[in-house]
């Protein structure tokens, strides 16, 4: 596994995480399905991908209940980011969440605790203040938001006065580039993590992908003995303080996805798959 620097900090994360949306809900859970996401997140870990990213709101909270299961033992030498819901971005709220989400996880701290979305009802400063009182307390490692604009995360950035914002998570694939216009620029800038989010266009690079754009990652695979979807995954990494979090129950699709990273595509290669898919 390869690693980056998380944000301005001193910490290293694996280029490739865990997602888990959709881990813990009801079709898994009736089908007795959670050993079984548990299972695929241990085969995650144990293939290097030691970074999963959770919230609260995934399965009401049952994912991360999944996360405890999968970690358990390991607490130590796994990166755990997680996130509070929008509607609870109150100084109280966000308090409170924390305590939810660390008694789900089974840990006393989290090493990621993100915005998941912003909420302009609520002064990103008093959200911002709850997650700082977080860090001071030890429960929280470092600061994170998801799903903000350039404008809202320079507002949060300076509405933490003893803290760096570490990263934004928001939705970036092969087929979705809109960040690169601006915010991608900007968090090179500012050193702020990217965390890939739907990073294989929810396993739809494939379906969506015009004959040519198809043919192109074929080619590029072949030359490099790697599958489509590892090329689109290591074009994702090999960007600048960009990390990618493909979420895989199937045992085989992890086996793929770790496969992506511990290699890189020539830039010429990077390059042309730009252009196919612009
Ligand atoms: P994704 O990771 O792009 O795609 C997941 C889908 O692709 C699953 O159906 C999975 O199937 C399939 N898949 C995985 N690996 C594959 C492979 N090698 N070949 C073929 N299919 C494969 O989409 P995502 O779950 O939306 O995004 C990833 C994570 O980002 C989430 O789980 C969540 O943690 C986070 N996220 C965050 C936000 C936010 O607002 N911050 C929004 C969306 C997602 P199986 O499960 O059957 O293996």
């Amino acid at each position: 596994m390869d690693f980056k620097t998380l944000g301005r900090s001193d910490v290293k994360i694996p280029v490739l995480g865990l997602g888990t949306w959709g881990i813990g809900g009801l079709s898994t859970s009736r089908l007795g399905g959670e050993e079984k996401d548990a299972k695929a997140l241990r085969l995650g870990l144990d293939l290097g991908m030691r970074f999963i990213d959770t919230a609260e709101m995934y399965a009401r909270g049952h994912s991360e209940d999944v996360v405890a299961m999968a970690v358990a033992g390991e607490r130590e030498s796994v990166f755990i980011a997680t996130k509070v819901s929008a509607e609870n971005l109150s100084y109280e709220r966000v308090i409170r969440s924390c305590a939810g989400s660390l008694k789900r996880l089974k840990t006393s701290y989290i090493d990621l605790y993100q915005v998941h979305w912003p909420n302009s009802r609520i002064p990103i400063a008093d959200t911002m203040k709850a997650m700082e009182k977080l860090v001071a307390d030890g429960k929280v490692r470092h600061i994170g938001v998801s799903n903000f604009s350039v404008e809202q995360t320079r507002e949060a950035q300076e509405a933490l006065s003893k803290n760096t914002l570490a990263s934004n998570q928001v939705e970036y694939s092969i087929v979705e580039r809109s960040i690169e216009h601006t915010l991608l620029p900007h968090c090179v800038k500012e050193h702020i993590t990217v965390i890939a989010y739907s990073p294989i266009a929810r396993g739809n690079i494939h379906g969506s992908s015009r004959e040519e754009r198809w043919r192109t990652l074929g080619a590029v695979a072949e030359k490099y003995g790697k599958t489509r979807m590892q090329v689109a995954l290591n074009w994702l990494i090999c960007k600048e303080a960009v990390v990618a979090i493909p979420k895989a129950s199937n045992p085989d699709h992890v086996r793929e996805n770790a496969g992506a990273a511990g290699w890189s595509l020539k830039i010429a290669d990077q390059d042309k798959i730009s252009r196919a898919f612009t």
